[in-house]
């Protein structure tokens, strides 16, 4: 009787492949002098936020809420800011996680022309990555804005009023009605910041697809138009993508242990060369 474990063939196949996609992907890095990463949820799962389209989602429980419920339904206000009063906190203790880190790396490394994200969460930041280099295609969960003056305040400070025991903060120099600096439904994307991640995809050399499965347009489109401008294409996500088969390289994997050891040997090798 044969009792020798035989792994089915396609997984020993996707195996075989990925291992060289590895190496791949370290030579891609060490060649590039104007890499981009595009990040989506998965690179801060590890960071305990959970991905909100997923099951646990904290957009699973409650809702984004729409613009005009922030502008004009005074309830759905207080709703919101009686939430954020409760989650914030959550959001400002999560910790960068070793993807992050990996970022950090590739811009001390003088590699890294931008981070292009889906996260509001400000990780990249709190990593180490200069923050004229992230740009944030949903805006940012620690900035806050005047809908009147488009003023913008920092999210702690709101916070400190909220905790204080204001129920509908309104902007101190002019009193208009404040709101989150996140894109909201029935909104579109930060022109400036697409403007800017389209710019990114035409000049960038190699796009590091991270943790995002790319079904949400227009930004699903950035790594075409890098694809079309002449730079490789490389997916890092635990799922499936629609441009899997554009890719020059591709791996069924977690952010954080991927892009570390991609970081490991690429810039080691740079050093030692
Ligand atoms: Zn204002």
């Amino acid at each position: 009787m044969n009792h020798s474990f035989r792994m089915p063939d396609s997984t020993l196949d996707r195996q075989f492949r990925e291992i060289g996609a590895f190496d791949q992907i370290v030579d891609l890095v060490r060649a590039s002098a104007r890499m981009s990463v595009f990040t989506g949820a998965g690179i801060s799962t590890a960071s305990g936020i959970p991905d909100y389209r997923g099951p646990n989602g904290v957009w699973a429980r409650q809702d984004i809420p729409h613009i005009k419920t922030i502008r004009t339904d005074r309830e759905g206000r207080l709703q919101f800011w009686r939430d954020r009063r409760e989650q914030y906190p959550e959001m400002l203790a999560r910790q960068p996680n070793a993807g992050h880190e990996a970022i950090v790396r590739f811009e001390r490394a003088g590699k890294l022309l931008a981070i292009v994200t889906q996260n509001i969460d400000g990780l990249h930041q709190r990593a180490g990555n200069s923050p004229d280099r992230v740009i944030e295609l949903h805006g940012t969960t620690h900035r806050i804005r005047c809908t009147n003056c488009g003023r913008v305040y920092a999210g702690i400070d709101i916070q400190d009023r909220l905790e204080a025991g204001e129920e509908d903060p309104r902007c101190p120099v002019c009193g208009g009605i404040l709101r989150g600096g996140t894109v909201l439904f029935g909104e579109s994307l930060p022109e400036d910041a697409l403007r800017t991640a389209v710019a990114v995809a035409r000049a960038t050399d190699l796009m590091l697809v991270v943790g995002t499965s790319l079904v949400v347009n227009p930004a699903a489109r950035l790594p075409v138009i890098a694809k079309q401008a002449g730079a490789r294409l490389v997916i890092l996500n635990l799922s499936e993508t629609p441009l899997d088969d554009e890719a020059d390289s591709r791996v069924t994997t977690e952010a954080g242990p991927a892009l570390a050891y991609i970081a490991d040997q690429a810039l080691a090798a740079e050093t030692h060369d």
